[in-house]
Parts: C-alpha cells; sequence; structure tokens
C-alpha cells in the first residue's frame, strides 16, 4: 500500500515536472521568436538631479511586445531569458537600440548627459562581452562617454578579478558603471572600492517607505555616505512622492527617477519628453 501511495506521488511528481518542461520549451520558442522577429521595443525612464531638477539622463528599459497583444514587462521575462542564454541576445539588441536611438536624439539637438543600459550577469560574463560593446559602440556612433552600463552586485561578486579587467577595459574609452539595486544584493564592501564604479543606485525598496521607515531611511543615509566617500554618484530609483525627493534632496542624494517626475516613456514620448527638457528650455 505504501509502495503504491510512493508510486503515486512519483507519478505526479513527474507529471508536474513533464507540464514545467513543456510550459519551458513554450516560452522558448516563444521568445526565440521575438528574437527573431525583433518583437521587442524600449522604453526609456527620465533621471534628474534632485537639486534643481534637470535632466541628466535616461535608462532604458526593455519590454516584449507579442503582436496584437499588451506590453509584456521584463519581470515575466527577464528572469527566464537570464536561465536560458537568450539574454545575450536580448541585451545586444538593447544595447544596439538604445544608443542608436541615443544618437539619433543626439543629432537632432536632443541631448542628455547619459544612457544607462542594463546588463544582467549572463551577457557580462560573455568572454566577448568588451568585444560586443566595443562593436555596438562602433556600429552605432555612440560616443562611449555618454554610455553608462548598470551592473548588479551578483556579478560583482562572482569573480571579481574578471569584472575588474572587463570593466577597465571598456572605462579606457570611456564607458560609465552603475551598480543597480545597490543593497539588496550580496555586496561586499572591499570589492566595492577596487571597482571602476561611477555610480551607486538605491533600490526602490529602500525608498518606498520613506518618510515612515527609520531602518529605510538610515539605509538610504548609509549608502549616500558610503557613495561619497568612495565617490561615486547616487541615484534613487522608485520615487513616487514629494516627501522622498525632499528627503534625498537633504541627504545629498545627487540623482533619482521614478513616477513622481516620469514613468519610462515610449520611443515617441521620449523624443517629446527630451525637447520639452533641453536645457534652454527650462
Ligand atoms: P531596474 O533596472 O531597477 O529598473 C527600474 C524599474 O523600476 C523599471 O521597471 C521601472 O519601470 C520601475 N520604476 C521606475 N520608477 C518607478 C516608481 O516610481 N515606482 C515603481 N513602482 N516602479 C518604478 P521595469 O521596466 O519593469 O524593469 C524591471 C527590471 O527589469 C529592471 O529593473 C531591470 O533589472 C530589468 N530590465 C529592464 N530592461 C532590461 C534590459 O534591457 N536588460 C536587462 N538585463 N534587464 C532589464
Ligand atoms: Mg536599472
Ligand atoms: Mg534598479
Ligand atoms: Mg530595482
Amino acid at each position: 500500500h505504501a509502495k503504491s501511495n510512493g508510486r503515486q506521488s512519483v507519478c505526479f511528481f513527474e507529471q508536474g515536472m513533464q507540464y514545467q518542461a513543456e510550459h519551458r520549451l513554450q516560452v522558448y520558442s516563444q521568445l526565440r521568436q521575438a528574437i527573431d522577429k525583433e518583437q521587442f521595443c524600449l522604453y526609456f525612464q527620465p533621471q534628474h538631479l534632485t537639486e534643481n531638477n534637470a535632466l541628466i539622463g535616461i535608462e532604458a528599459l526593455v519590454r516584449w511586445q507579442p503582436p496584437g497583444r499588451a506590453l509584456i514587462l521584463p519581470s515575466q521575462f527577464i528572469a527566464f531569458a537570464q536561465e536560458s542564454d537568450l539574454i545575450v541576445e536580448i541585451g545586444r539588441w538593447v544595447l544596439e537600440q538604445a544608443c542608436s536611438s541615443f544618437v539619433r536624439w543626439q543629432s537632432q539637438g536632443l541631448t542628455v548627459a547619459k544612457l544607462s543600459v542594463n546588463i544582467s550577469a549572463r551577457e557580462f560574463t560573455q568572454s566577448n562581452f568588451v568585444d560586443m560593446v566595443q562593436s555596438v559602440i562602433q556600429e552605432t556612433q555612440m560616443d562611449p562617454r555618454h554610455l553608462q552600463l548598470e551592473l548588479t552586485e551578483s556579478i560583482l561578486a562572482v569573480d571579481v578579478e574578471n569584472a575588474i579587467s572587463k570593466m577597465n577595459e571598456l572605462k579606457a574609452f570611456g564607458v560609465r558603471f552603475s551598480v543597480d539595486d545597490f543593497g539588496t544584493g550580496y555586496s561586499s564592501l572591499t570589492y566595492l572600492k577596487r571597482l571602476p564604479i561611477n555610480e551607486l543606485k538605491v533600490d526602490r525598496s529602500f525608498v518606498r517607505d520613506v518618510p515612515h521607515d527609520q531602518q529605510n531611511m538610515a539605509i538610504i543615509e548609509a549608502i549616500i555616505a558610503l557613495a561619497k566617500h568612495l565617490d561615486f554618484q547616487v541615484t534613487a530609483e522608485g520615487v513616487e512622492t514629494h516627501p522622498q525627493l525632499d528627503f534625498l534632496r537633504r541627504q545629498g542624494c545627487l540623482c533619482y527617477q521614478g513616477f513622481l517626475v516620469s514613468k519610462p516613456l515610449a520611443l515617441a514620448a521620449t523624443t517629446r519628453y527630451l525637447r520639452r527638457h533641453q536645457p534652454s528650455n527650462v
């Protein structure tokens, strides 16, 4: 009796596994097709100075656009794309599109100091990562001094020596680096000072309950102090309210992004936003 129960549960388990595998295969082939047919688009979220609200940068954020269906957000496919290596191709597409849009805006006189692009661990650890970035820069004629790559702490912790050499190679011709979602991963403070980092991004989870959560406010203060001592800039993510912005400004946080100033914008809306926020128009 016990044996047959055992069998049954094994059977259930196997069915579950099979379903999972089938589902994964389906998602895989849909994403594969999305890459081949370029069914992605980029949104751009503006980043502003806390002090005078000047526009300082834009962050490229990918969306999956299956024909005739609603946009799919990164939370629905980026993790899967990372596990399956599809992120390598998606990431290259994102970098190309982001850089060529940026260059087009510049050629129209729509200037902004920096373009931030998210890079996942799988991309960064590819042996040809540096070459990939260099060739996209060349193809698109992007000025690398305006390009800022957002990495997460996990990337930097895996193989620090390797990360340092890759980052230094790119830094040599002007590319800048930001640590995204700072404070949520495994950050070794020792590594931080050895890496050619320009910016820390305070994760949205710390900003969310400002000014009510004293602990998160203390963490934000500590991140800003750390950044100041290591000579990094700080950008806060997910700023939705004026009290949050006021707090960040008082603490000396240089930049912010969030729904308070703008949601991520589609391409045409970004063009209009850039036009409205040119220094001469402010
Ligand atoms: P992230 O890089 O930390 O980007 C910030 C996310 O927070 C974006 O979500 C943005 O829409 C959202 N956000 C910004 N301001 C606010 C706010 O005030 N309130 C709230 N509730 N949310 C806000 P999104 O676009 O869904 O992207 C989620 C994550 O997916 C990104 O987090 C990034 O880790 C990843 N991702 C997006 N695009 C790419 C990409 O091209 N490549 C890679 N590797 N990852 C990407
Ligand atoms: Mg980011
Ligand atoms: Mg982030
Ligand atoms: Mg985040």
